[in-house]
């Protein structure tokens, strides 16, 4: 596991967005997050699951969450502006953006996915990232220094037969880090990495492996010390990398 023990404040005084903040990994960081000190913006498809979220960091006495339910498969350009748009008005910058939410789709020969499944899982899990990081930029470059994470897999670094527009999806967004991060020359303090969660124990996990007992992979809360590195100021020169949650630190 990648060891790194968080201070309890942290990220004080931080706002930082995750998408897919409803469940699994997005859900733990957010929780992770708001109970080290920021102030978690929630966005994700299903209300209800957000909600829960919110109750649940107000409850523990952490900062209020905002939510922002979008669905990010029919969310256009304006969507991410007003987005944008609200968060300026509220806060005024943006410290950290997770790109977590995304669809694991079919898992076939390449050759059988039909069309309309890949163009919506790239929608999910490429087009959303892009529009949301180009929304949010203005945000990220008001923060005196602000973190982009993005969740990527083991098959977006090294393909795997079967794993279809999931694994190439995760190959274009470590495409996207690495050319976002390496665009980042000093002016501002912006930087970009991706984090491989590993077998985590979530409802996509499941999903993909259904004969698997599920205790045989650990919670998403345990694999949340990377996230926190990366969206905490220890990891301020940290740039381009490309993290394991369940290795050692690089
Ligand atoms: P889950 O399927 O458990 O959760 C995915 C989250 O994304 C949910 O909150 C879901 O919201 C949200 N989401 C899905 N589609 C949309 C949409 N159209 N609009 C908005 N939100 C959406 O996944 P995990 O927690 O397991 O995975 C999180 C990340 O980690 C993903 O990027 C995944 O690829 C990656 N990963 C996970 C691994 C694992 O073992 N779990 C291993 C390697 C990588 P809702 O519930 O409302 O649908």
């Amino acid at each position: 596991m990648f060891e790194y023990s968080a201070s309890a404040d942290l990220l004080q005084g931080r706002v930082i967005l995750i998408t897919g903040a409803g469940d699994g990994i997005g859900r733990a960081c957010a929780l992770s997050c708001a109970a080290h000190g920021a102030t978690v913006v929630l966005l994700g498809k299903t209300l209800a699951k957000l909600e829960e979220v919110y109750d649940q960091i107000e409850a523990a006495g952490h900062p209020q969450p905002a939510i922002c339910p979008l669905n990010l498969e029919t969310a256009v350009e304006k969507d991410y502006d007003d987005l944008a748009d609200q968060l300026f008005d509220t806060f005024g910058k943006l410290d950290g953006l997770v790109h977590n939410a995304a669809l694991l789709g079919p898992r076939t020969l390449l050759d059988s996915v039909k069309t309309g499944a890949w163009l919506q899982l790239m929608q999910v899990n490429v087009n959303a990232p892009f529009m949301l990081t180009k929304a949010m930029m203005p945000l990220l470059r008001a923060a005196p220094e602000a973190s982009i994470v993005c969740a990527s897999s083991s098959v977006g670094r090294k393909g795997r037969a079967y794993w279809g527009p999931y694994a190439v999806s995760k190959f274009a967004l470590e495409g996207f880090m690495q050319v976002l991060a390496d665009e980042q020359d000093g002016t501002s303090a912006i930087r970009v990495n991706s984090v491989n969660p590993g077998a985590t124990r979530t409802a996509m996990r499941a999903k993909a492996y259904p004969g698997e007992p599920p205790e045989k992979n650990p919670e998403p809360q345990a694999i949340m010390p990377v996230f926190l590195y990366l969206l905490g100021p220890d990891s301020e020169r940290v740039n381009g990398q490309a993290l394991d949650a369940q290795q050692g630190c690089p």
